[in-house]
């Protein structure tokens, strides 16, 4: 698929139109969680003390605020319960219509919210079978030292078995 960022415009980064987390372990403390998806693993953070499973992952448990919290694997493969169509007035940066956005159970999780790719308008159908698709979004700039590098970066959504 396209690219659907918009983080470079003409050599400038536009951060204020910039969609997606940075994701280098300088600015985030859930930098695990793109690294995994980079090898095409979806993962969220498990709680030692409570056993809690929020998505997306965090840095403190939200139920008993320790951050005893260890890395667990998510199924990469879900079924469509509901979602959405847009075919017009797609947000600047989304790329082509149409949006498909959609709650997909996991077997054994909860239902995720996720933007579904490589789709055409008409095709999805509830009950339908998804994976996981990691895609590349623009590199961000970043100041490390006196250089500026550009760190790469990936987002999830998921696509029809087909
Ligand atoms: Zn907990």
């Amino acid at each position: 698929m396209s690219n659907p960022g918009i983080s470079i415009l003409e050599g400038k980064y536009m951060v204020t139109m910039d969609q997606y987390p940075q994701q280098s372990k300088e600015f985030t403390q859930v930098h695990q969680f793109y690294e995994n998806l980079q090898e095409g693993r979806l993962t969220t953070t498990r709680c030692r003390d409570c056993g809690m499973e929020p998505f997306p992952p965090r840095i403190l448990c939200p139920n008993c605020h320790q951050s005893n919290l260890e890395w667990v694997d998510w199924p990469t493969t879900g079924t469509v319960v509901e979602f959405t169509e847009e075919a017009m007035g797609i947000p600047l940066g989304f790329g082509e219509p149409p949006l498909i956005h959609a709650l997909v159970e996991l077997p054994g999780k909860k239902t995720l919210f996720t933007r579904i790719v490589n789709c055409r308008e008409g095709e999805l159908a509830c009950g339908d079978q998804l994976k996981l698709a990691v895609f590349a979004v623009d590199p961000v700039p970043q100041e490390i030292g006196r250089e500026v590098v550009q760190i790469k970066r990936v987002c999830y959504a998921f696509e029809p078995v087909r």
